[in-house]
C-alpha cells in the first residue's frame, strides 16, 4: 500500500497549503480519502481524478469535502465516481447527490482490493474512522475525532496510523472536537501501530510542539506534510 499526503490542514488551509486529503493506493485501487480545499489540485498533479476507484469522505465538514464541488465539473461526462460519505448533514450531502454515485460510508465493506472496517467516532457531525486492509497490510485513518471508545482496538497492530493530532496539550480538552498529538501517540502506542503520522494542523499551531509532545509517548511519530509519501 502507498499513502500520499495531499493536504493536512484544518479547518482552513495554510498559505500555500491544503486541507485534509490523502491518496491511498493498493495495486490498481486508488482511493481519495477526504477532499478538502486545495487537494484536488494536488491530486490532479499526480493522476487524473477520473481514474480514482472511489472517494471516501470521513465526514461532511467543509475542510474535508469542499473540493468535491469543483470535482463535479471535472467529472462531467466521465461517469459517476463512487463516493462514500456519512448520511448527514443532509444539506451538505445533498450538494453531492446526483453528481456522484453517492453511498453510505457506514455500510462500506470493499473498494477494489481494499477491505474496509468502519468505526463511528466522536465529532460534532457524523464521522467515521476507516481501517483499510489489503494483502496483509492495514492502514488506519481516524478522520476527525476526540477520544472515542473502541478507537485503540480498531487500530490494533496496523501498519500505518494517520491520526487527528490537532491540539497541543494546552489546547486540548475533553469536550473539544479533536485529539491532541499526545493522545494520538498514546493510541498508536497502545494499539501497537507500526507507524504513526500526525495530521490536521491548524495554521499557526506550533507543529514542532505537537511532534515533541507525541514523541514523548511514541518516539517514531511523524508530521504529515503535503507531498509526503509512505509505502508499507
Ligand atoms: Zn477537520
Ligand atoms: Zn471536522
Amino acid at each position: 500500500m502507498k499513502l500520499t499526503v495531499l493536504g493536512c490542514n484544518g479547518p482552513y488551509p495554510a498559505a500555500g497549503g491544503a486541507c485534509s486529503g490523502y491518496l491511498l493506493e493498493a495495486g490498481d485501487t486508488r482511493v481519495l480519502l477526504d477532499c478538502g480545499a486545495g487537494t484536488l489540485a494536488a491530486l490532479t498533479a499526480r493522476m487524473a481524478p477520473e481514474q480514482l476507484s472511489a472517494v471516501v469522505l470521513s465526514h461532511l465538514h467543509y475542510d474535508h469535502m469542499s473540493d468535491m464541488l469543483p470535482l463535479i465539473y471535472r467529472m462531467q461526462g466521465k461517469g459517476k465516481l463512487p463516493v462514500y460519505a456519512p448520511d448527514a448533514p443532509a444539506e451538505v450531502r445533498g450538494l453531492l447527490a446526483g453528481a456522484f454515485d453517492l453511498r453510505e460510508l457506514e455500510h462500506a465493506e470493499h473498494i477494489g482490493a481494499l477491505t474496509l472496517s468502519v468505526l463511528p467516532v466522536r465529532h460534532p457531525v457524523p464521522c467515521y474512522a476507516v481501517r483499510y486492509t489489503a494483502g496483509g497490510k492495514s492502514f488506519c485513518y481516524t478522520g476527525d475525532t476526540n477520544t472515542c471508545e473502541g478507537l485503540t482496538a480498531w487500530a490494533r497492530d496496523c501498519d500505518l496510523l494517520l491520526a487527528d493530532a490537532c491540539f497541543t496539550d494546552a489546547q486540548w480538552a475533553e469536550n473539544k472536537p479533536h485529539l491532541s498529538a499526545r493522545l494520538a501517540a498514546r493510541m498508536a502506542r497502545d494499539a501497537g501501530a507500526k507507524r504513526l503520522v500526525l495530521t490536521h494542523f491548524t495554521p499557526g499551531t506550533d507543529q514542532a510542539e505537537l511532534l515533541s509532545q507525541a514523541r514523548e509517548v511514541y518516539p517514531q511519530a511523524l508530521l504529515a506534510h503535503p507531498g509526503l509519501e509512505l509505502e508499507f
